[in-house]
This record gives C-alpha cells, structure tokens and sequence, in this order.
C-alpha cells in the first residue's frame, strides 16, 4: 500500500503533482482506472491493459462501452452515482476483486488479482470435505462393530475379530488425525522458522532403523548406502519426509522385493533417492499421487494404513527446505522418489 503524505503533495507545483500521480498509478501491479463523470476514461495502467488483453491505452474511451454485458457494468454505474460497489470477475484464466468507488464526480475502479487466493480457497474447501468423509469411514465402521458388540447379537467366536477390525479403524483414525494435524501445521508455514545443521545419513540410519521390522514383515529387503551429508532444516520433518517415502516403498512392494535408500551430493546439492521394485505407478497417476487422499488402489493403501496423505506431506516438508522432488515409476517395475535439498557447505 502506497501512503502519500498529503501535504508533500500539497507543495508540489500542479505539474509535478500531476505527473507523481500518474507515475504512481503506472507502476502499480493492481489495475487502476480513473473516469470522469460522463464515465470516459481518464487514467489508467498497464496492469488494466493485460487484464482486458488490449494492445492499445484507452484513454478518452468509453468505460461504460469497454464494460458493456459484464458483471463490471453495474457496480462502475453505481460507482459514476456516488455509491461504492464491488464485484468478482474472471477472465484470461484470473481472478480479479475489483472494487468501484466514487472519486470526486468521476470514479475510480481498481482490480486486484485474488487468483491464487481462490485457487488456495478452493483447495481448502475440497480438504475439508474430504476430510469429513475420510473420517466418517473408519467412524462408521467403528460404530456397526460397537453396537453388533453392545447388543449380544455378536457370536461369540466372532467377538475377537470384531474388537480387532475395532482396534484396525481407530489406528486409521489416529493416523488420519495425525496427518491433517500435520498438514494443517505444514499450510501455515511457508518458510522454516528455525533451521539447523543436520546429518541426512542420521536420518537415514534412524528411518531405516524404524522401518526394518516392517520390511520383514512384508518380505522386503531395506538396504541404504549413506556418508555424512549436511543440509539445513527441521530434523524432524526431514525424518518424516523420509519415512513416508520409505513407508511406500516397503507398503507397495511384494514379498522379495527390495527398497534402497541412498545419499549423494550433487554440486551444491544433497540428493536422497529411494528406489524399489515394488507395483510401481501407473503413468496416468503419476501426477496426481501427490494430491491430498489420491490414491491408486484404495483399498490396497486401506490395508496397509494408508491416507492417501503420505505424499502430500513429503511434497510441503520438501518445499519448505526449498528443495525438489521428482518421482519415476514404472508399473510392475518400481517406484524412483529423488529429493534434492539445498547442500550446507560448513559442516558444524
Ligand atoms: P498412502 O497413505 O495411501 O500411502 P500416499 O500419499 O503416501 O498415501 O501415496 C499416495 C498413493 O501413491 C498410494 O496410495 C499409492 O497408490 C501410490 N504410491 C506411493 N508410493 C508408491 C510406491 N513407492 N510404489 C507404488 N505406489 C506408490
């Protein structure tokens, strides 16, 4: 926001004032257009011309003619009447707020793109109703076992089963929680607070360490090759990053399958790659695995506890690191996830 004090502009000469007006006008992002009263145009920027797709200014033209037919027509009337309007409109793929006021007997009309505000207000709105739905689930479930429990109706060789498919939906619950707690954290940080140096083979050691027992559970070999590589970030985030990764890796594998975890500097760079010889992705999901609950087979990432929020997270934690990330896969085959984090060149 642009604050004049008035009485600098007081004291220049006509001219002058004239000419810092229209400067500060021009170089505005937001676009601005100034109509006298009989609603020619008088003023206006560049920003305008990019919105409206115009090669040439339009000054001395009719704004009432250039707004004709769109939702603009009305709120620039009431504004040429003395009264403030505004109005949404899209065009070219944006978003625009554009807010109408009176100014002296003419009107001022100023559009501010909101596009990445709606794109962002969008995404909210479809979260939370997956959300709501993605909880219902295991809820649901919960319930009809309870109540088959609760009213006896329940065999008795049934019981032990029932308290376990109990037990398997309130693990999914909690872990769902945990994730749209995670998530939700991970929105509202868009750059790390407070970073320090950390040691990715530690990382690396710890996650593979956690996740061995898994492994053999799911008759899959965990092998990582690491050498002390710095980068700096949040260890624990980073430690998330990697779990989830591997998690996949190993969940979305088959029984003598393998997962390899390795660590290499590339020039300024830390490269993390993890690889396995799991079912890999087919190409037309590739893109969207790293939506929010996307998920190729439900039901396999069901059973194994999924989310459907796993890469989402891994895709925000990299970006707040301002890294890269790049996934290959290929189906029957196996999956490829490459992160590239920003090297820390002195080690502590
Ligand atoms: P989930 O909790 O379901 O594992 P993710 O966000 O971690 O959720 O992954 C989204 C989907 O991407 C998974 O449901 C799975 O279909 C697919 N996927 C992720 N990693 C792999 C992998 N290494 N191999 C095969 N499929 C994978």
């Amino acid at each position: 926001m642009i604050v004049i004090k008035r009485y600098r502009l007081r004291r220049l000469p006509f001219q002058q004032r004239d000419d810092t007006i229209q400067h500060i006008i021009r170089s505005l992002h937001e676009g601005v257009v100034l109509i006298d009263p009989s609603g020619t145009v008088l003023l206006t920027n560049s920003a305008v011309l990019n919105i409206f797709g115009l090669s040439r200014d339009v000054i001395g033209r009719s704004a009432r003619a250039l707004v004709r037919g769109s939702a603009l027509a009305a709120p620039v009337e009431e504004a040429l009447q003395g009264r403030r309007a505004e109005a949404e409109y899209a065009r070219g793929g944006r978003a625009y707020q554009v807010l109408c006021s009176p100014a002296g007997s003419g009107a001022l009309i100023l559009f501010l793109d909101v596009t990445e505000k709606s794109k962002a207000e969008k995404l909210r709105r479809e979260f939370s109703a997956n959300v709501s739905h993605e909880l219902k689930t295991p809820l649901t479930s919960i319930l009809g076992y309870a109540e088959m429990l609760a009213s006896g109706m329940a065999k008795p060789c049934d019981v032990a089963g029932f308290a376990q498919n109990i037990r398997r939906e309130a693990e999914r619950l909690f872990s769902l929680i945990e994730d749209i707690i995670m998530l939700s954290e991970l929105d509202e940080t868009e750059t790390l607070p407070a970073t320090e140096p950390v040691n990715l083979a530690e990382i690396v050691a710890s996650v593979a360490e956690t996740l061995q027992q898994k492994a053999e559970k799911y008759g899959v070999a965990l092998h990582s090759e690491t050498a002390a590589l710095w980068v700096s970030g949040n260890s624990s985030l980073l430690h998330e990053m990697l779990f989830n990764i591997v998690d996949n890796s190993i969940k979305y594998n088959r029984r003598g399958g393998s997962v390899t975890i390795a660590l290499r500097q590339d020039g300024l760079q830390v490269v993390l790659e993890v690889s396995d010889t799991g079912i890999g992705i087919p190409q037309k999901h590739q893109e969207r695995v790293l939506e929010r609950f996307y998920r190729v087979d439900k039901s396999r990432s069901k059973q194994t506890g999924g989310t459907g929020l796993g890469l989402s997270i891994v895709k925000h934690i990299v970006a707040v690191h301002n890294g890269t990330m790049d996934l290959r896969s290929m189906p029957d085959r196996g999956t490829t996830v490459t992160v590239k984090l920003p090297g820390q060149s002195e080690q502590p």
